[in-house]
């Protein structure tokens, strides 16, 4: 631990689970060079501060909760965000600079989700230096940067227009029509108008921080610096830092541990870890085709369903009776599972993922190929860089159908071009560890963040 250095940080996460993990390992991360850390958080989907000892909580009231959110809806849930809880955040923030002004430990900035666009103008009216996270990769930021020229273009779709094409995008390079991150949703314009914002008040803020490193996305994060004219420090990945992975500790849902002494009874590398991270749906057709996928395969699986993520069922109804106990241990499903304990488990041989940008850094940190089955926004793009630019996964090009999934574990698990996969994703993994050790580029850019958030205060306080 190094000496604090008497100054506050207030970070304020996006209340979901791929935007509470990388915050909170930023806080800790920031906290472990000196920085005192308050966090700003929603009245759902809440941290309990008791696991949080170093951490200073403030609640704050949404009149509004996740429970009815529909993923197609996320546009509108977006800005819902951003109008309604400006005032109560901007009242808190406010309270929060008053107080830290009268003590020994001023506040050096804000650092708030870059979904949370409206805390730009926030911070700019009580004269705070706020710096975003983007939660998601440089590549797929890189595409909502093209946006507006997308747009001229013709490439971002109005209602019911035909996203499954395979046409290359020659402004963002290797995308093709099919990758782009957008959202088969009811409402483009609302989701162009997020996307915007969420790009403009990034480019007007003091730095942005991306869960990321420079091996992996060099020329994304080449292309962003050329367009931004703020500090952008590539950290990730974050989770790494702690010896212990801190990922599932900031679970919402307390992780199923049943899986590990299932996974210590199998062989090396043979099975396959099946999750589509926190958000995303299916339906029942798509999760027979998966259980017969998976069946079919031969290989041993572990599935996270999330009660409630099979449209019409509460948990497994939809599964033929008997599935699992017909696979004679074969399988294992659980609600949630400690997913870096899992990745890291020597048993795992495949991660078949939505590719949410934590699932794809938390593979690439353990070396685990992966199974591509991207559903909407950022996974699409990240889907093309781990099949078609990293070639450490496969992409599944028919979204779930069963001859193609069992051909596809069987190709990565048993087949030569499954080979190169693995090799490619273990050295990749090697590259995502040295990168946080003494002269690594996220060291350097982790120092030069702490330079940067001590130089911004300075021009304030
Ligand atoms: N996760 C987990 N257990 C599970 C499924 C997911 O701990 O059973 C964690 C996973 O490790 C990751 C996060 O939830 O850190 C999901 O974030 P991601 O960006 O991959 O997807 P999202 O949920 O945002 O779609």
């Amino acid at each position: 631990m190094e000496k604090r250095v008497g100054r506050r940080l207030v970070l304020f996460p996006l209340p979901v689970q791929g935007h509470i993990n990388p915050m909170l390992e930023l806080a800790h991360l920031l906290y472990s060079k000196g920085f005192s850390i308050t966090i700003i958080q929603s009245d759902f989907n809440s941290l309990n501060p008791s696991k949080y000892p170093n951490f200073t909580f403030h609640s704050l009231f949404y009149g509004f909760s996740l429970a009815d959110l529909k993923v197609e809806d996320f546009p509108s849930l977006a800005i819902l965000f951003n109008n309604r809880i400006k005032n109560p955040f901007k009242e808190c923030l406010a309270k929060l600079v008053r107080d830290a002004s009268e003590s020994e430990e001023p506040i050096a900035c804000l650092i708030s989700d870059a979904l949370y666009y409206f805390t730009q103008s926030v911070a700019n009216s009580l004269q705070l230096p706020r710096i975003a996270l983007r939660t998601g990769g440089s590549s797929s930021t890189l595409a909502y940067v093209a946006f507006p020229s997308l747009k001229e273009k013709g490439y971002l779709p109005t209602p019911g227009s035909q996203f499954d094409v395979e046409e290359a995008v020659a402004e963002v390079p290797p995308l093709r029509v099919k990758d782009l991150p957008l959202i088969n949703t009811k409402h483009p314009d609302k989701f162009y108008e997020v996307i915007c914002n969420l790009v403009n008040e990034t480019m007007v803020s003091s730095g942005v921080i991306f869960n990321t490193f420079e091996e992996l996305e060099s020329l994304a994060l080449a292309k962003l610096r050329q367009q931004f004219s703020i500090p952008i420090f590539s950290i990730g990945p974050f989770h790494k830092y702690f010896p212990s992975g801190s990922g599932s500790s900031n679970s919402l849902v307390t992780p199923d541990e049943t899986c590990i002494p299932w996974l210590d009874k199998q062989e090396p590398k043979s099975v396959v870890y099946v999750s589509f991270g926190s958000l995303a749906a299916l339906a029942e057709i798509e999760m027979l085709e998966i259980a017969w996928g998976l069946a079919n395969s031969n290989h041993p699986f572990l599935w996270v369903v999330r009660p409630g993520m099979i449209g019409g069922s509460e948990w497994l109804e939809g599964l033929p009776s008997g599935f699992v106990e017909n696979l004679g241990g074969r399988g294992h499903i659980v609600k949630w599972a400690p997913q870096p304990q899992v990745l890291a488990h020597p048993a795992v041989g495949a991660f078949w993922t939505h590719c949410g940008w934590n699932s794809t850094v938390e593979s690439i940190c353990e070396g685990v190929p992966m199974i591509c089955m991207p559903r909407f926004t950022d996974q699409l793009v990240n889907a093309r860089y781990v099949s078609h630019v990293w070639k450490i996964g496969l992409q599944l090009e028919k979204g779930s159908e069963r001859g193609e999934i069992e051909r596809t574990i069987r190709k990565l698990l048993e087949e030569n071009e499954g080979k190169e996969i693995r090799e490619r994703s273990s050295s990749l993994k090697e590259k995502a560890k040295l990168c946080l050790k003494q002269g690594g580029s996220s060291y350097h850019s982790l120092e030069a963040l702490v330079a940067h958030i001590l130089s911004l205060e300075s021009i304030y306080v």
